[in-house]
């Protein structure tokens, strides 16, 4: 792969929802780098840092608007409601391609990944790589729950058969031919960070630092989080359906057992009064049935939200639609 020359153009994309505490400082930390870069000659002047405001309800796109009206290399969409961290990273991906940049890079607007490193992931993209992961050097800054359940689902996920980048956040570079690939995965059940390395492209990582937030409070909350981990499951694996078969074979197997352990009673004529052998029988096959139903039901479920085919999002406000 030749290297790519430079200077190349760039757009940041970070997802903002009820992000008014932070914002500000977090714009005016990735202005002076692009400053800088463009100097250096790294990005071109029609670079662009570009706010996806996930349907906030703060003042968040009162300060987009703002911040758009200082300086022109400041733009934002706004989708039309709260659609969730990855389908605005999506969004704000597939906006950045249009306008015709050469790659977009994705980070949190609480910038608690370290904007600094984005030199070393342009380097990688320069050097041909389609897609530069940025991988967190520690998880220091995370509660502790944060950390053990992001590592145990990571080791889920790589036994339920998808080979997620460990402890890579949503803080990576894809190239515009990238993000054009990704847009052709027709599903509405977007797991980006399956995806990715899904896609086979060229790829290398960047290690970055992760900080504490400056302000304000995660907008990931746990049911988010869920919601996340589901997906990613789901999206990728059909592996606790088959769970469900092997469950089933356990319980037949057992089942056969106690048949057998009923019928020697019987024969040997052992009055046993059997009421605690039927009420766990009972309790317990009741229990399996249960969540094997459930788990084949989340299945049912999705694809019935996959066979509405339902568009994604809506753009209901663009900043600097004209300047470029
Ligand atoms: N975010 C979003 N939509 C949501 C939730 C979060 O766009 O529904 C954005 C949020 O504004 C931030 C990024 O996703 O830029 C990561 O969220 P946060 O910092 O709250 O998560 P944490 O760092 O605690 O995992
Ligand atoms: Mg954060």
């Amino acid at each position: 792969m030749p290297e790519r020359k430079k200077p190349i153009k760039l757009y940041m994309v970070l997802p903002c929802y009820n992000e008014e505490e932070v914002l500000q400082s977090s714009a005016e930390t990735v202005l002076r780098l692009f400053d800088d870069l463009i100097k250096k000659a790294e990005i071109k002047k029609g670079s662009r840092i570009l706010f996806v405001d996930d349907g906030s309800k703060d003042g968040t796109w009162e300060i987009i608007s703002r911040l758009h009206e200082k300086d022109r290399r400041f733009c934002g969409i706004r989708l039309s409601k709260n659609k969730g961290h990855q389908i605005a990273i999506y969004a704000g991906m597939n906006y950045a391609v249009d306008r015709g940049c050469d790659c977009v890079v994705t980070i949190d607007a609480d910038l608690q990944q370290d904007i600094e490193a984005l030199p070393d992931f342009l380097q990688k993209f320069r050097e041909g790589n389609d897609i530069v992961y940025g991988i967190r050097d520690s998880r220091n800054t995370d509660r502790f729950f944060k950390k053990t359940s992001a590592t145990i689902y990571y080791k889920a996920m790589r036994l339920l058969g998808c080979n997620l980048v460990e402890q890579s956040a949503d803080y990576r570079l894809l190239s515009a031919r990238a993000v054009r690939s990704l847009s052709s995965y027709k599903e509405s059940n977007l797991f980006i960070r399956g995806l990715v390395p899904e896609m086979g492209y060229q790829s290398d990582v960047v290690y970055f630092h992760v900080r504490e937030r400056e302000a304000g409070t995660s907008k990931y909350t746990l049911k988010k989080m869920l919601t996340l981990a589901l997906d990613g499951i789901t999206s990728f694996s059909i592996t606790p359906i088959r769970w469900v078969i092997l469950l089933g074979l356990i319980v037949f197997l057992i089942s056969i057992v106690m048949m057998v352990m009923t019928l020697i009673d019987h024969m040997r004529n052992v009055t046993v009064p059997g009421w605690s052998t039927l009420t766990i029988s009972i309790w317990f096959l009741g229990s399996v049935q249960l969540l094997s139903i459930g788990i084949i039901g989340e299945y049912v479920g999705r694809t019935y939200m996959e066979a509405k085919n339902r568009p994604r999002y809506f753009i209901s406000d663009i900043t600097g639609e004209s300047d470029d």
